[in-house]
C-alpha cells in the first residue's frame, strides 16, 4: 500500500481529517522530537498530538502549513509548548517560511528543539512505562 493509499484509508474508514492522516503516515508513525513509535502502544496512539513545529498562537498563518504541522507524542508536545524555534540559534537572521520551505533546515531545527528541550525516546518510554503501572494500579484498587 502506498502513502496515499493509506491516506486515504485512514480519512474514509477511520474519519480522520486529511491533514492529520497525511501526519501520520508520512512520519510513520513517529514522533518527531523524540522518534517514539506512537503506533506501538494504544496508550501513546491515544494521547499522540498533532503539534505545531511554529506555535499556532503566534504563527497564525502557518497553522495549515503542511510543513507546520508535526507528529508528537504527548510527552514530547507537553514539554515543548509553546516554544517558539524562532528563538534559537540556528533560527537567527531566518524567516519562519525559509525554515519551513528548506527540509534541511528544517530538520536542524527540530534537532536544535529536541536539544532545547532534552527529547528523547528513553525519557518518553520511562514515562510510558509509568504510565501503564499507574493504570494498572488505580485498577486493582477501583476494581479491588
Ligand atoms: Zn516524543
Amino acid at each position: 500500500m502506498d502513502t496515499i493509499e493509506k491516506i486515504n484509508l485512514l480519512v474514509q474508514k477511520k474519519l480522520m481529517v486529511p491533514s492529520t492522516a497525511k501526519v501520520y503516515v508520512e512520519s510513520n508513525g513517529k514522533c518527531v522530537y523524540c522518534g517514539i513509535d506512537v503506533v506501538s502502544d494504544r496508550y501513546l496512539y491515544a494521547t499522540s498530538e498533532i503539534d505545531h513545529l511554529f506555535p499556532r498562537a503566534r504563527y497564525k498563518d502557518l497553522e495549515e502549513h503542511p510543513k507546520n504541522i508535526v507528529l508528537a507524542c504527548y510527552c514530547c508536545n507537553g514539554k515543548k509548548q509553546k516554544f517558539d524555534p524562532m528563538k534559537l540559534p540556528i533560527a537567527s537572521g531566518k524567516k519562519v517560511e525559509e525554515i519551513l520551505n528548506d527540509d534541511q533546515l528544517r530538520e536542524k531545527v527540530i534537532d536544535a528543539i529536541r536539544k532545547e528541550k532534552s527529547l528523547s525516546e528513553s525519557e518518553t518510554n520511562n514515562k510510558v512505562k509509568k504510565s501503564h503501572t499507574d493504570f494498572d494500579q488505580v485498577k486493582a484498587i477501583i476494581k479491588g
